[in-house]
């Protein structure tokens, strides 16, 4: 890497999973297969039927094998991300809607299985929400399994023998792709597909493996053996790095390296202020795939679990046993530290076929999370059988998301008063579980007090509040400066939701983003926030800044910020003391 080399470049795409990673790069061919369609006689079509048929069952086999393979050196956590693959082979839309197209427009297998996908791929790329769109490439991976089984083609291994320690460059790779990664040999990966919330993403995180993704044209920017840099959280590669971008990298890496360890170090002591007062400090997940990473980092239980993951990508609705299964796993896995499970919060999406949701003009504004639960109370009620049920396994809390105002309330408390009668003497539960609301709507925070008799906790969700306070969409990145958390309107909410909980001697959590940046800690804590939850990632870096606050010192904050007329004066003003009282816990 000595001399300057002028092929030098630097590319941006998506920090997926953080950490640096210099190596030389190794191609691998993921892109998709190549399948032409064409029309068959009418004698020919139930051949195709067959050989459909046929493939279908080869990729369940295929994935089946791999299942058992990687059971040797992958707890079940891990191979749940497989059996989504394989629900995903027995879907009615994929197989029946492929078998109509043959059947109806007379053309081979290959040709028809290509249409599904297209037309199921286009509504996915419609869908606004980021998280739902990346599950459009699940159904892709499968599909793509199943066409190069039609045609014969077999995917080449990851690396291969001799390969030393490489960074992956593909088009896409597949949750059973990164789970077959030999973590020695593969030391960070770069794609074309995926987003920050595809499943191979989350794996990486899970895995801690530095990754980019998105950077469209990657594998045709590289050559196989090039050395490249990554950094997967800033989300830049470099290839053939010059000397200097070298030595800054290196540099960069083991700084990193360095802080993160330190991190670590954190984790087993109290995230507990230098005047003694506690804090928990919780992780948001929405797979099981995250717990372990989550304790590695010292997370004093789950703070959030998003069950989403577990309804999408499918034709029927997950049943009460499958979402017991997934719920109790976390339970058991994280215990003896408590578990906070949020109902489904997803709606305005038509594949949720069983839940009746219609087109809407806005789906943030519409049959969204508890209302669209409690429009199906039969779908609303399994869910919340599997909660109480998995409480048998550990200690769980539950909350509904998205509530507006208290007749919400308790019409879902009475359905769950509902779902407990109808378990009593079936299946043991917790009796005593704690229910609670989200608050992210500003009629929740207005009638916060109200509210607070009913439950027995709030979480804040700050990413919803923040876009619903400012009316700001938080998916819109032309709008991202607009979206500010130290707002008064939104600073003042806060305070007033911290206030009602401990006025009513309830819990004040939150669970939103803001909870995971470090600089916000002293403002939550002075407000006197109960519990902030967040990625797991950040667990240490904001325990390192409350063990070195005050509770009186973070009061003070709070009583100055509050005293601000906009969100550029309050930012100032909390910059500026970060970097007088912790800026050596800032690096
Ligand atoms: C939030 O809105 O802050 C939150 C935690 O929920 P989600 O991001 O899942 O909407
Ligand atoms: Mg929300």
């Amino acid at each position: 890497m000595g001399s300057e080399r002028s092929d030098s470049k630097e590319l941006k795409g998506i920090g997926a999973s953080g950490g640096i990673a210099i190596g030389r790069v190794r191609i691998t061919d993921r892109r998709r297969v190549q399948v032409a369609e064409h029309p068959v006689r009418a004698d020919e079509i139930p051949v195709e039927l067959a050989r459909l048929a046929k493939a279908i069952e080869r990729a369940k086999l295929d994935l089946a094998t791999l299942k058992n393979q990687l059971a040797a050196t992958h707890g079940p956590e891990h191979l749940c991300v497989i059996d989504a693959h394989l629900l995903l082979l027995d879907d009615n839309t994929l197989v029946g809607e492929t078998t109509q197209y043959i059947q109806q427009l007379g053309i081979n297998a290959e040709g028809a299985l290509k249409r599904t996908l297209n037309r199921v791929k286009s509504f996915f790329n419609n869908v606004e929400d980021e998280y739902l769109r990346e599950r459009g490439n699940d159904i892709e991976t499968v599909v793509e399994r199943v066409l190069r089984t039609m045609v014969g083609e077999r995917l080449e291994p990851i690396i291969r023998a001799g390969d030393g320690r490489v960074i992956v460059a593909a088009h896409d790779l597949s949750p059973a792709d990164i789970l077959q990664i030999d973590k020695s040999q593969v030391i960070g990966f770069v794609t074309e597909l995926g987003g920050k919330t595809s499943h191979s993403t989350i794996l990486a995180r899970a895995f801690e493996i530095p990754a980019v993704v998105g950077l469209e044209r990657i594998t045709a920017e590289v050559a196989d053996g090039d050395r490249v840099i990554i950094d997967g959280t800033a989300g830049v590669v470099i290839v053939n790095p010059t000397a200097d971008q070298f030595r800054e990298y290196l540099n960069r890496k083991h700084r990193y390296e360095y802080i993160e360890r330190e991190l670590l170090k954190l984790r087993d002591l109290p995230a507990v202020t230098l005047d003694g007062h506690r804090m928990r400090l919780k992780g948001n997940i929405e797979l099981v795939e995250e717990v372990a990473s989550l304790k590695k980092h010292g997370g004093e239980g789950v703070g959030l679990y998003r069950t989403e993951m577990l309804f999408l990508n499918r034709d029927h609705l997950p049943t009460e046993e499958e979402q017991f299964q997934a719920y109790s796993a976390i339970v058991k896995q994280m215990a003896p530290h408590p578990v906070t499970i949020r109902t489904l919060d997803i709606g305005g999406d038509k594949f949720l076929n069983d839940l009746n949701v219609c087109d809407e003009m806005n789906p943030a504004l519409g049959v969204r999370a508890i209302r669209l639960s409690l429009r199906n109370p039969q779908a609303f009620k399994a869910q919340l059988k599997a909660i109480l049920r998995a409480s048998a396994y550990g200690k769980v809390r539950l909350f509904f998301p998205m509530v507006s105002g208290i007749a919400e309330v308790r019409a879902a408390k009475a359905l769950f008063e509902e779902a407990k009668k109808e378990l009593a003497g079936v299946h043991p539960f917790d009796e005593e579980i704690k229910v609670g609301i989200m608050i992210e709507i500003p009629s929740a925070v207005m009638i916060a007090d109200l509210l607070a008799a009913e439950v027995d906790f709030f979480s804040v969700g700050t990413n919803d509040l923040i876009q619903y306070t400012l009316a700001i969409d938080r998916t819109n990145e032309h709008l991202s400066p607009l979206y500010e958390p130290l707002h008064p309107a939104v600073l003042r909410s806060l305070k007033r939701v911290v206030d009602a909980a401990h006025h009513a001697g309830i819990e004040a959590c939150i669970c939103g983003e803001m909870a995971g940046e470090p600089e916000f800690l002293p403002v939550l804590l002075g407000m006197g926030f109960d519990e902030l939850s967040m990625n797991a990632g950040s667990i240490s870096r904001v325990k390192k800044i409350l063990r070195r606050c005050t509770m009186e010192a973070a009061r003070e904050v709070v009583e100055r910020i509050l005293s601000f007329r906009t969100a550029e004066e309050a930012d100032a003003y909390l910059k500026g003391e970060i970097s007088a009282r912790f800026s050596e816990s800032f690096d």
